[in-house]
């Protein structure tokens, strides 16, 4: 009898931690609700899903440092520290340590590329209007005195002081093309530094993933479908702890006769880049270099992009051609799912 009752409290015992043990698996897994929040910053729609207790503290922290970055980067705000570079030629302008550091990775990326990537594209930017109510089909002449003040090597840097000085009036510096991804980056720093595993943030095409999802699945991030606006995928990749970055022709642009004039511009022709590209999506570790690497593809193209790629260790592309084709880099092959039958698998 006595043996019996032991047995019984055991086997009670076994069942109650068991099923503990069930709940607190969960409560991991299924019970942390995400927060979701979104909202437009740095001329984009920016959203963020993070799971854990202090989601909310997160979410803010990160829309405040957005910001910041906004304020001190914009061409858009008059008191940006990119402004006053702007509307200083000739002067050294000290800047604070997040500005110094994009504007120096935005000349290497123009080094690595020839001018493909330039951060003093502002003039032609301006020009165009593209994303602007002045949107327009700029004149030759027009572009031609433009393209003249286009000239990254006119950017002096004092790594010493943080200054940046541009040598000639008229010039204009605009970081639209890189700015993003470094925010990004400092987005996953706030999450990673508050111990939270598991987030999801996309600064307009910019998107990070940290960690995988709770249950313990890839983060399965759509690859938009460039013929369309935002929201139609054509293709999914699944990721942890990675960024998937793409420019496309589709992000702003205005259609004049039939032609599509879109934003991302090319230095040597002063027109949009027309490389063969309709897409080209970075995905890596890091936002900053994918930002910048995504625009220098789309603009170079395929073959030279693909060539650039090849000396930077540890990034992927996935490159949509005008023709609908697809081409992979080797280490991606395989985790792509493409979802629309219009689009064809071409290899590398
Ligand atoms: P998005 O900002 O839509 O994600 P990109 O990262 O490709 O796309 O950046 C495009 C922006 O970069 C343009 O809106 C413009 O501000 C700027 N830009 C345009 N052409 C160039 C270029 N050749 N080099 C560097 N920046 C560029
Ligand atoms: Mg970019």
């Amino acid at each position: 009898m006595k043996v019996a009752k032991k047995i019984y409290i055991a086997v009670l015992l076994i069942v109650v931690v068991m099923i503990t043990f069930t709940a607190c698996q969960n409560k991991r897994e299924n019970g942390t609700q995400p927060k979701d929040a979104t909202t437009f910053l740095m001329g984009t729609v920016v959203q963020m899903r993070v799971y854990g207790s202090n989601a909310q503290e997160i979410i803010d922290n990160s829309f405040a440092r957005l910001r910041e970055i906004e304020n001190e980067m914009s061409t858009n705000i008059v008191s940006s520290e990119i402004s006053r570079i702007n509307t200083h030629p000739g002067e050294d302008i000290k800047v604070n340590a997040d500005t110094y550091r994009v504007i120096k990775k935005a000349v290497e990326y123009a080094n690595l590329t020839n001018g493909k990537f330039n951060p003093a594209i502002g003039p032609l930017v301006k020009l165009w209007g593209i994303g602007t109510e002045n949107a327009r089909v700029p004149a030759e002449d027009e572009i031609k005195e433009a393209l003249k003040l286009v000239n990254y090597q006119w950017i002096d840097l004092d790594d010493e002081q943080m200054t940046v000085m541009l040598e000639k009036q008229g010039m204009s510096l605009d970081l639209g093309a890189i700015a993003k991804g470094y925010a990004a980056d400092e987005v996953r720093r706030i999450v990673k530094d508050s111990r939270v595993v598991s987030a999801y943030v996309n600064l307009g095409g910019n998107v990070l993933v940290i960690g995988e999802k709770p249950d313990g699945t890839p983060w399965k991030v759509g690859i938009q479908d460039p013929r369309h606006n935002r929201g139609n995928v054509m293709a999914s990749i699944d990721v942890r702890d990675k960024t998937l970055v793409t420019s496309g022709n589709y992000e702003r642009y205005f259609e004049m006769d039939g032609v599509i004039y879109h934003h991302i511009l090319d230095p040597d022709t002063g027109y949009p880049a027309d490389s063969g590209l309709l897409s080209c999506t970075i995905i890596t570790t890091d936002s900053f270099d994918a930002d910048a690497l995504s625009t220098s593809i789309f603009i170079l193209g395929p073959a030279k992009g693909l060539e650039l790629l090849e000396e930077i260790d540890g990034v992927e592309a996935m490159l949509i051609t005008k023709d609908l084709g697809i081409i992979l880099s080797s280490g991606i092959e395989g985790e792509v799912d493409i979802l629309n039958d219009d689009f064809q698998l071409n290899g590398m």
